[in-house]
């Protein structure tokens, strides 16, 4: 079933008298459980996708539906509603608290959810049940990774939105965190969208979505796409 649709949409920034179109006519759409890799070079208008997807932004003009509801036409308090619940975010750099412990980062978002998080059986799930009490800088760039994957998950949103998730590891440490977005692709049912300039995420992808100058180049589904180990 179709879980995101954008249609026409347009994101337009002003700087004094001239108007950079970042998102031009842009239309996909995406089905649950799909893991899905938007690829494009830098400037493309992968962030300014992510982010009105995720609700941190608002379109200049079209329509994003989510679920049946047009998050378009939310205001603040409905936004703030729909990223805790629907949206999980993964950042190139982790954004993890750095004084709080990796169990201490997930069980955070039990602010933000309405439901009890176990913290611990998260953290197994990627791996890290061991590390629970190491904070950020006790862990390498992988290990922080999957706390940020773990803490993301906890919320148990219908989407996970990660951008450049591997851009900060090195590719063996890339694949292994590839290998986890698509394991919890696969058992949670949890519908991925990865925006990355690196093409070599897209093998693992059963869609790939290309833009550039804000524009939807064109859209690959992959009925095979290869499992990453
Ligand atoms: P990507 O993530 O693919 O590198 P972005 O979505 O960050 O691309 O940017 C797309 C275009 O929009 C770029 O030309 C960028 O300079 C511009 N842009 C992004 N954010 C802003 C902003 N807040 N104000 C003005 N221009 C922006
Ligand atoms: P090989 O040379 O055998 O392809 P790699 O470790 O380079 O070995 O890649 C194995 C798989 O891991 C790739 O096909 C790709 O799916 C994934 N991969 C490699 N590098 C990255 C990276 N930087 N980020 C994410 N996934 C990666």
């Amino acid at each position: 079933t179709r879980l995101i649709e954008f249609k026409n949409v347009n994101k337009e920034y002003k700087s004094g008298d001239y108007i950079l179109k970042a998102m031009d006519n842009v239309n996909f759409t995406i089905d649950e459980g799909e893991f899905v890799v938007i690829l494009g070079p830098s400037g493309a208008g992968k962030s300014t996708l992510l982010n009105l997807l995720g609700g941190l932004d608002s379109v200049s003009s079209g329509e994003i539906i989510v679920n049946g509801s047009h998050i378009e036409s939310f205001d603040d308090d409905q936004l703030t509603n729909y990223r805790a619940r629907n949206v999980g975010f993964v950042f190139q750099f982790y954004n993890l608290i750095p004084n709080l412990t990796a169990l201490e980062n997930i069980e955070l978002m039990k602010d933000v959810v309405d439901f009890d998080i176990n913290g611990l059986a998260v953290l197994d799930a990627v791996g890290l049940k061991d590390h629970a009490d190491h904070f950020p800088a006790q862990l390498s760039g992988g290990e922080q990774q999957r706390v940020s994957i773990a803490r993301a998950i906890a919320k148990r949103p219908s989407m996970l939105l990660c951008d450049e998730p591997t851009g900060a590891l090195d590719s063996k440490t890339g694949a292994l965190i590839l290998a986890l977005l698509q394991d919890m692709c696969e058992k949670l049912n949890t519908t991925v969208v990865i925006v990355t300039h690196n093409a070599i995420l897209s093998e693992a992808a059963n869609k790939v979505i290309r833009i550039k100058n804000g524009q939807i180049e064109s859209v690959i589904v992959n009925e095979m796409p290869k499992k990453v180990s």
